[in-house]
Protein backbone atom coordinates (compact mmCIF):
# COMPACT_ATOMS: atom_id res chain seq x y z
CA UNK A 1 0.00 0.00 0.00
CA UNK A 2 2.78 2.44 0.75
CA UNK A 3 4.50 2.05 -2.21
CA UNK A 4 1.67 2.78 -4.40
CA UNK A 5 0.97 5.79 -6.54
CA UNK A 6 -2.57 6.36 -4.92
CA UNK A 7 -0.44 6.72 -1.44
CA UNK A 8 1.43 9.18 -3.31
CA UNK A 9 -2.26 11.39 -3.71
CA UNK A 10 -2.59 10.75 -0.14
CA UNK A 11 0.33 12.34 0.60
CA UNK A 12 0.13 15.13 -1.36
CA UNK A 13 -3.38 15.79 -0.65
CA UNK A 14 -2.46 16.00 2.97
CA UNK A 15 0.38 18.22 2.77
CA UNK A 16 -0.05 21.21 4.18
CA UNK A 17 2.69 23.42 1.70
CA UNK A 18 0.61 22.02 -1.40
CA UNK A 19 -0.83 25.29 -2.12
CA UNK A 20 2.82 26.90 -2.92
CA UNK A 21 3.42 24.73 -6.00
CA UNK A 22 1.48 26.16 -8.22
CA UNK A 23 3.09 29.40 -7.87
CA UNK A 24 6.60 28.41 -9.70
CA UNK A 25 6.72 27.88 -13.07
CA UNK A 26 6.96 23.71 -13.49
CA UNK A 27 7.20 22.48 -17.12
CA UNK A 28 4.75 20.04 -18.13
CA UNK A 29 5.94 16.45 -18.88
CA UNK A 30 9.22 17.12 -16.69
CA UNK A 31 10.25 16.80 -13.10
CA UNK A 32 12.60 19.19 -11.93
CA UNK A 33 14.89 17.38 -9.16
CA UNK A 34 17.29 20.14 -9.18
CA UNK A 35 16.08 22.95 -6.80
CA UNK A 36 19.59 22.12 -4.74
CA UNK A 37 21.94 23.54 -7.78
CA UNK A 38 19.04 26.09 -9.39
CA UNK A 39 15.85 26.86 -7.53
CA UNK A 40 13.09 27.62 -10.43
CA UNK A 41 11.37 30.77 -11.03
CA UNK A 42 8.32 31.38 -9.17
CA UNK A 43 5.84 33.94 -10.13
CA UNK A 44 6.29 36.07 -7.37
CA UNK A 45 10.06 36.18 -8.26
CA UNK A 46 9.23 37.15 -11.84
CA UNK A 47 6.66 39.85 -10.85
CA UNK A 48 9.40 41.80 -8.60
CA UNK A 49 11.91 41.70 -11.00
CA UNK A 50 9.73 43.21 -13.54
CA UNK A 51 8.60 45.96 -10.73
CA UNK A 52 12.11 46.86 -10.11
CA UNK A 53 12.76 46.65 -14.35
CA UNK A 54 9.65 49.22 -14.35
CA UNK A 55 10.96 51.32 -11.60
CA UNK A 56 14.55 51.48 -13.81
CA UNK A 57 12.21 52.96 -16.78
CA UNK A 58 9.91 55.26 -15.00
CA UNK A 59 12.62 56.82 -12.46
CA UNK A 60 15.82 56.37 -14.31
CA UNK A 61 18.21 57.73 -11.59
CA UNK A 62 16.03 58.27 -9.21
CA UNK A 63 15.11 54.69 -8.18
CA UNK A 64 17.64 54.37 -6.07
CA UNK A 65 15.33 56.17 -3.41
CA UNK A 66 11.99 56.28 -5.01
CA UNK A 67 9.94 53.84 -6.92
CA UNK A 68 8.46 50.13 -5.66
CA UNK A 69 11.50 49.14 -4.09
CA UNK A 70 14.31 51.73 -3.66
CA UNK A 71 17.59 49.85 -5.08
CA UNK A 72 19.56 51.96 -2.21
CA UNK A 73 17.96 49.61 1.15
CA UNK A 74 17.53 47.01 -1.19
CA UNK A 75 20.66 44.67 -0.26
CA UNK A 76 19.58 45.90 3.67
CA UNK A 77 15.88 44.75 3.58
CA UNK A 78 16.92 41.73 2.14
CA UNK A 79 18.88 40.85 4.27
CA UNK A 80 15.91 41.71 6.60
CA UNK A 81 13.70 39.12 5.22
CA UNK A 82 16.72 36.53 5.29
CA UNK A 83 17.84 37.22 8.73
CA UNK A 84 14.91 34.41 10.05
CA UNK A 85 16.15 31.90 8.23
CA UNK A 86 19.52 31.95 9.78
CA UNK A 87 18.67 33.07 13.06
CA UNK A 88 20.39 36.14 13.32
CA UNK A 89 18.91 39.68 13.77
CA UNK A 90 18.09 42.20 11.02
CA UNK A 91 21.09 43.81 10.70
CA UNK A 92 22.92 41.10 11.03
CA UNK A 93 22.57 39.98 7.87
CA UNK A 94 23.16 41.52 4.09
CA UNK A 95 22.41 40.45 0.45
CA UNK A 96 25.67 41.23 -1.32
CA UNK A 97 27.90 39.44 -3.55
CA UNK A 98 28.25 36.08 -4.36
CA UNK A 99 29.50 33.09 -1.86
CA UNK A 100 32.79 32.99 -3.21
CA UNK A 101 32.98 36.58 -2.99
CA UNK A 102 31.68 36.67 0.38
CA UNK A 103 34.12 34.52 1.28
CA UNK A 104 37.04 36.22 0.60
CA UNK A 105 35.97 39.39 1.90
CA UNK A 106 35.28 37.71 5.79
CA UNK A 107 38.56 35.78 5.33
CA UNK A 108 40.45 39.33 4.49
CA UNK A 109 38.59 40.76 7.33
CA UNK A 110 38.36 37.75 9.81
CA UNK A 111 42.03 35.72 9.13
CA UNK A 112 44.29 37.53 11.40
CA UNK A 113 47.48 35.05 12.09
CA UNK A 114 49.26 36.02 15.19
CA UNK A 115 52.52 34.24 16.50
CA UNK A 116 51.76 30.42 16.28
CA UNK A 117 47.89 30.90 15.39
CA UNK A 118 48.20 31.54 11.74
CA UNK A 119 46.62 28.47 10.25
CA UNK A 120 42.93 28.00 8.28
CA UNK A 121 41.45 25.31 9.18
CA UNK A 122 38.63 23.74 6.51
CA UNK A 123 37.61 19.80 5.71
CA UNK A 124 38.29 17.68 2.66
CA UNK A 125 34.98 17.26 0.92
CA UNK A 126 34.53 20.98 0.86
CA UNK A 127 33.47 23.03 -2.41
CA UNK A 128 36.33 23.66 -4.51
CA UNK A 129 35.46 27.04 -4.75
CA UNK A 130 36.10 27.71 -1.19
CA UNK A 131 39.03 25.99 -1.25
CA UNK A 132 40.45 27.84 -3.97
CA UNK A 133 39.40 31.42 -2.20
CA UNK A 134 41.37 30.46 1.14
CA UNK A 135 44.42 29.11 -0.75
CA UNK A 136 44.59 32.84 -2.27
CA UNK A 137 44.01 34.31 1.11
CA UNK A 138 46.87 32.06 2.64
CA UNK A 139 49.38 32.70 -0.61
CA UNK A 140 48.39 36.96 0.19
CA UNK A 141 49.47 36.69 3.75
CA UNK A 142 52.99 35.00 2.27
CA UNK A 143 51.81 31.51 3.66
CA UNK A 144 52.31 28.00 1.63
CA UNK A 145 48.60 26.73 1.37
CA UNK A 146 50.39 23.24 1.66
CA UNK A 147 51.34 23.54 4.73
CA UNK A 148 48.55 26.62 6.42
CA UNK A 149 45.74 24.83 5.20
CA UNK A 150 44.54 22.02 7.09
CA UNK A 151 41.68 20.06 5.26
CA UNK A 152 39.97 17.24 7.58
CA UNK A 153 39.87 13.81 6.05
CA UNK A 154 36.80 12.26 5.38
CA UNK A 155 37.03 8.77 6.70
CA UNK A 156 34.55 7.35 4.25
CA UNK A 157 34.46 9.83 1.43
CA UNK A 158 31.29 11.17 2.42
CA UNK A 159 30.94 12.50 5.85
CA UNK A 160 32.77 14.29 8.03
CA UNK A 161 33.10 13.28 12.23
CA UNK A 162 32.75 16.42 14.58
CA UNK A 163 35.26 14.70 16.62
CA UNK A 164 37.83 14.76 13.84
CA UNK A 165 37.52 18.23 13.22
CA UNK A 166 37.12 19.36 16.69
CA UNK A 167 40.38 17.04 17.44
CA UNK A 168 41.97 19.81 14.58
CA UNK A 169 40.76 22.59 16.34
CA UNK A 170 44.93 23.04 17.49
CA UNK A 171 46.22 26.39 18.97
CA UNK A 172 47.83 27.16 15.53
CA UNK A 173 44.37 27.51 13.91
CA UNK A 174 43.35 30.99 13.62
CA UNK A 175 40.46 30.56 11.61
CA UNK A 176 37.38 27.72 10.90
CA UNK A 177 35.68 26.93 7.53
CA UNK A 178 32.84 24.43 7.11
CA UNK A 179 30.28 24.06 5.51
CA UNK A 180 26.59 23.90 6.91
CA UNK A 181 25.40 20.78 4.79
CA UNK A 182 28.28 18.94 2.24
CA UNK A 183 27.63 19.57 -1.33
CA UNK A 184 27.62 16.12 -1.96
CA UNK A 185 26.23 13.72 0.45
CA UNK A 186 24.17 16.24 2.00
CA UNK A 187 25.43 15.24 5.76
CA UNK A 188 24.73 18.32 7.90
CA UNK A 189 27.08 19.46 10.53
CA UNK A 190 26.83 20.09 13.98
CA UNK A 191 27.17 23.39 13.80
CA UNK A 192 26.18 24.54 17.55
CA UNK A 193 28.53 21.79 18.46
CA UNK A 194 31.57 22.82 16.30
CA UNK A 195 30.74 26.36 16.91
CA UNK A 196 30.71 26.06 20.82
CA UNK A 197 34.62 24.24 20.97
CA UNK A 198 35.76 26.87 18.18
CA UNK A 199 34.14 29.45 20.73
CA UNK A 200 36.15 27.77 23.32
CA UNK A 201 39.26 27.71 21.48
CA UNK A 202 39.45 31.42 20.98
CA UNK A 203 39.43 30.68 17.26
CA UNK A 204 36.99 32.06 14.61
CA UNK A 205 34.29 30.21 12.78
CA UNK A 206 32.63 30.64 9.68
CA UNK A 207 30.19 28.64 7.63
CA UNK A 208 29.24 28.04 4.16
CA UNK A 209 25.07 27.64 3.79
CA UNK A 210 24.88 27.70 0.41
CA UNK A 211 23.51 23.90 0.37
CA UNK A 212 21.45 25.05 3.90
CA UNK A 213 19.71 28.28 3.50
CA UNK A 214 16.16 27.46 2.96
CA UNK A 215 16.09 24.34 3.33
CA UNK A 216 16.69 23.48 7.26
CA UNK A 217 16.64 26.68 9.88
CA UNK A 218 19.74 27.86 11.44
CA UNK A 219 20.35 29.61 14.98
CA UNK A 220 23.63 31.17 13.96
CA UNK A 221 23.34 34.16 16.87
CA UNK A 222 22.46 32.09 19.48
CA UNK A 223 24.73 29.10 18.69
CA UNK A 224 27.89 32.23 18.54
CA UNK A 225 28.57 31.40 14.72
CA UNK A 226 31.23 34.46 13.78
CA UNK A 227 30.42 34.46 10.33
CA UNK A 228 28.01 32.97 7.24
CA UNK A 229 28.00 33.50 3.59
CA UNK A 230 25.97 31.57 1.09
CA UNK A 231 24.16 32.09 -2.64
CA UNK A 232 20.24 32.86 -3.05
CA UNK A 233 20.10 30.64 -6.30
CA UNK A 234 19.74 27.21 -4.85
CA UNK A 235 16.98 26.73 -2.02
CA UNK A 236 16.35 30.06 -1.81
CA UNK A 237 15.32 30.08 -5.88
CA UNK A 238 16.28 33.74 -6.46
CA UNK A 239 17.68 33.07 -10.17
CA UNK A 240 20.70 31.84 -11.99
CA UNK A 241 23.68 34.42 -10.23
CA UNK A 242 21.72 35.47 -7.91
CA UNK A 243 23.33 38.28 -5.19
CA UNK A 244 24.68 36.04 -2.47
CA UNK A 245 24.68 36.84 1.14
CA UNK A 246 26.56 37.01 4.24
CA UNK A 247 25.71 36.56 8.29
CA UNK A 248 28.00 38.67 10.88
CA UNK A 249 27.83 38.08 14.24
CA UNK A 250 27.02 41.67 16.11
CA UNK A 251 29.83 41.47 18.97
CA UNK A 252 32.02 41.56 15.36
CA UNK A 253 30.48 44.63 14.42
CA UNK A 254 33.11 47.36 13.64
CA UNK A 255 36.09 44.88 12.41
CA UNK A 256 36.99 47.04 9.72
CA UNK A 257 35.96 45.24 6.58
CA UNK A 258 38.90 43.73 4.54
CA UNK A 259 38.02 44.71 1.40
CA UNK A 260 36.79 48.10 1.68
CA UNK A 261 34.37 49.88 -0.80
CA UNK A 262 31.82 52.69 -0.47
CA UNK A 263 29.03 50.76 0.21
CA UNK A 264 30.54 49.64 2.93
CA UNK A 265 29.53 53.24 4.33
CA UNK A 266 27.11 54.13 6.73
CA UNK A 267 24.42 54.74 4.61
CA UNK A 268 23.95 58.40 5.44
CA UNK A 269 27.34 59.49 4.81
CA UNK A 270 27.93 57.38 1.39
CA UNK A 271 27.36 60.46 -0.69
CA UNK A 272 29.78 62.62 1.40
CA UNK A 273 32.20 61.56 -0.72
CA UNK A 274 34.67 61.93 1.78
CA UNK A 275 38.22 59.92 1.73
CA UNK A 276 37.89 58.10 4.48
CA UNK A 277 35.63 55.13 5.13
CA UNK A 278 32.39 55.25 7.53
CA UNK A 279 31.81 51.57 7.81
CA UNK A 280 27.97 51.35 8.68
CA UNK A 281 27.58 49.50 12.57
CA UNK A 282 26.13 46.34 10.79
CA UNK A 283 26.32 43.36 8.46
CA UNK A 284 26.40 46.31 6.08
CA UNK A 285 29.88 47.01 5.94
CA UNK A 286 30.86 44.51 4.51
CA UNK A 287 29.71 45.07 0.93
CA UNK A 288 32.00 46.15 -1.52
CA UNK A 289 30.01 48.28 -4.82
CA UNK A 290 27.02 48.89 -6.48
CA UNK A 291 24.52 46.13 -6.24
CA UNK A 292 23.35 44.03 -9.14
CA UNK A 293 20.18 45.09 -8.53
CA UNK A 294 18.41 43.52 -11.23
CA UNK A 295 19.90 40.26 -9.59
CA UNK A 296 18.69 41.20 -6.25
CA UNK A 297 15.34 41.78 -7.46
CA UNK A 298 13.81 38.45 -8.07
CA UNK A 299 14.60 37.78 -4.14
CA UNK A 300 11.98 39.93 -3.08
CA UNK A 301 9.36 37.66 -4.58
CA UNK A 302 11.28 34.54 -3.57
CA UNK A 303 11.26 35.15 -0.12
CA UNK A 304 7.93 36.22 0.86
CA UNK A 305 7.15 32.55 -0.23
CA UNK A 306 9.67 31.65 2.76
CA UNK A 307 8.04 34.01 5.15
CA UNK A 308 4.76 32.54 4.66
CA UNK A 309 5.34 29.06 4.41
CA UNK A 310 7.70 29.70 7.25
CA UNK A 311 11.11 27.33 7.57
CA UNK A 312 10.22 25.11 10.14
CA UNK A 313 7.17 23.55 7.78
CA UNK A 314 9.76 23.53 5.25
CA UNK A 315 12.02 21.51 6.86
CA UNK A 316 9.13 19.05 8.31
CA UNK A 317 8.23 18.57 4.77
CA UNK A 318 11.52 18.67 2.92
CA UNK A 319 13.17 15.43 5.75
CA UNK A 320 9.52 13.68 4.72
CA UNK A 321 9.21 13.83 1.09
CA UNK A 322 12.88 12.83 0.97
CA UNK A 323 12.35 10.10 3.30
CA UNK A 324 9.69 9.19 1.00
CA UNK A 325 12.33 8.88 -1.84
CA UNK A 326 14.83 7.03 -0.21
CA UNK A 327 11.87 4.10 1.22
CA UNK A 328 10.86 3.74 -2.65
CA UNK A 329 14.28 3.73 -3.89
CA UNK A 330 15.12 0.74 -1.05
CA UNK A 331 12.01 -0.92 -2.10
CA UNK A 332 12.06 -0.56 -5.77
CA UNK A 333 15.51 -0.27 -6.77
CA UNK A 334 17.87 -2.57 -4.67
CA UNK A 335 18.85 -5.07 -7.18
CA UNK A 336 20.40 -2.55 -9.32
CA UNK A 337 23.81 -1.29 -7.23
CA UNK A 338 22.60 2.12 -6.32
CA UNK A 339 23.90 3.03 -2.73
CA UNK A 340 21.70 5.85 -0.61
CA UNK A 341 25.15 7.66 0.47
CA UNK A 342 23.49 10.58 2.53
CA UNK A 343 23.03 10.08 6.45
CA UNK A 344 19.68 8.30 7.17
CA UNK A 345 18.99 10.35 10.74
CA UNK A 346 16.77 13.48 10.30
CA UNK A 347 19.42 15.49 12.14
CA UNK A 348 22.35 14.65 10.03
CA UNK A 349 20.96 15.22 6.44
CA UNK A 350 20.31 18.21 4.46
CA UNK A 351 17.50 19.01 1.50
CA UNK A 352 18.93 16.05 -1.16
CA UNK A 353 19.75 12.37 -1.78
CA UNK A 354 22.51 11.26 -3.04
CA UNK A 355 22.73 8.11 -4.63
CA UNK A 356 25.75 6.44 -5.56
CA UNK A 357 25.91 4.62 -8.47
CA UNK A 358 29.23 3.82 -10.88
CA UNK A 359 26.73 4.04 -13.93
CA UNK A 360 25.72 7.88 -12.52
CA UNK A 361 26.71 9.88 -15.33
CA UNK A 362 24.95 8.14 -17.84
CA UNK A 363 22.10 7.19 -15.77
CA UNK A 364 21.53 11.02 -15.28
CA UNK A 365 21.34 11.65 -18.92
CA UNK A 366 18.62 8.91 -19.52
CA UNK A 367 16.71 10.38 -16.25
CA UNK A 368 17.11 13.65 -18.24
CA UNK A 369 16.07 11.69 -21.87
CA UNK A 370 13.05 10.70 -19.75
CA UNK A 371 11.51 14.35 -18.59
CA UNK A 372 13.61 13.77 -15.31
CA UNK A 373 16.06 16.69 -14.35
CA UNK A 374 18.80 15.83 -11.87
CA UNK A 375 22.43 16.63 -11.08
CA UNK A 376 25.38 14.67 -11.39
CA UNK A 377 28.56 14.91 -8.94
CA UNK A 378 31.59 13.21 -10.51
CA UNK A 379 32.66 10.41 -10.16
CA UNK A 380 29.55 8.82 -9.09
CA UNK A 381 26.76 10.80 -7.24
CA UNK A 382 23.14 11.29 -8.72
CA UNK A 383 21.82 14.11 -6.43
CA UNK A 384 18.33 14.21 -6.27
CA UNK A 385 16.65 17.14 -4.64
CA UNK A 386 12.55 17.13 -3.55
CA UNK A 387 12.03 20.74 -2.76
CA UNK A 388 9.48 21.17 0.00
CA UNK A 389 7.81 23.98 -1.91
CA UNK A 390 6.88 22.65 -5.13
CA UNK A 391 7.79 19.28 -5.51
CA UNK A 392 4.97 16.75 -4.83
CA UNK A 393 4.70 12.93 -3.66
CA UNK A 394 3.42 12.16 -6.92
CA UNK A 395 6.69 13.16 -8.64
CA UNK A 396 9.11 11.75 -6.15
CA UNK A 397 6.82 8.55 -7.07
CA UNK A 398 6.97 9.15 -10.93
CA UNK A 399 10.94 9.63 -10.75
CA UNK A 400 11.38 6.06 -8.27
CA UNK A 401 9.66 4.35 -11.21
CA UNK A 402 11.21 6.08 -14.45
CA UNK A 403 14.48 4.83 -12.50
CA UNK A 404 13.64 1.17 -12.10
CA UNK A 405 12.63 1.11 -16.22
CA UNK A 406 16.09 2.74 -16.89
CA UNK A 407 17.79 0.01 -14.91
CA UNK A 408 15.82 -2.87 -15.71
CA UNK A 409 16.05 -1.98 -19.64
CA UNK A 410 19.57 -0.40 -19.22
CA UNK A 411 18.75 2.64 -21.16
CA UNK A 412 21.67 4.43 -19.86
CA UNK A 413 23.84 1.80 -22.08
CA UNK A 414 23.40 4.24 -24.91
CA UNK A 415 25.11 6.88 -23.13
CA UNK A 416 28.82 7.69 -22.30
CA UNK A 417 29.75 7.53 -18.96
CA UNK A 418 31.20 10.68 -19.04
CA UNK A 419 30.20 14.35 -17.49
CA UNK A 420 28.36 17.56 -19.28
CA UNK A 421 30.29 20.37 -19.28
CA UNK A 422 27.77 21.69 -16.55
CA UNK A 423 26.88 18.42 -14.47
C1 LIG B 1 26.96 26.54 -5.01
C2 LIG B 1 28.10 26.62 -4.06
C3 LIG B 1 29.06 27.63 -4.18
C4 LIG B 1 29.02 28.57 -5.36
O1 LIG B 1 29.75 29.71 -5.18
P1 LIG B 1 29.45 30.97 -6.13
O2 LIG B 1 30.41 31.99 -5.68
O3 LIG B 1 28.02 31.35 -5.95
O4 LIG B 1 29.70 30.54 -7.54
C5 LIG B 1 30.04 27.71 -3.20
N1 LIG B 1 30.07 26.83 -2.16
C6 LIG B 1 29.16 25.84 -2.06
C7 LIG B 1 29.21 24.89 -0.90
C8 LIG B 1 28.17 25.70 -3.00
O5 LIG B 1 27.28 24.71 -2.89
Amino acid sequence: MLMTLEYSHQLDQEDSLKRFREEFYLKPNSIYMDGNSLGLLSKRAERTLLESLNDWKEHGIDGWTNGKHPWFFLSEKLGEMIAPLVGAAANEVIVTGSTTVNLHQLVATFYKPEGTRTKILADELTFPSDIYALQSQLRMHGFDPDTHLIRVKSRDGRFLEEEDIIEAMTDEIALIILPTVLYRSGQILDMKRLTAEANRRGILIGFDGCHSIGAIPHSFSEWGVDFAYWCNYKHLNGGPGSVGGLYVNSKHFGTAPGLAGWFGSKKEKQFDMEHSLTPADSAGAYQIGTPHVLSLAPLLGALEIFAEAGIENIRAKSLNINQYLMDLINHDLHDFGFTIGNPIDDIRRGGHVSLEHKEAARICKALKENGVIPDFRAPNIIRLAPVALYTSYTEVWEVVQILKKIMTEKQYEKFKNEREVVA
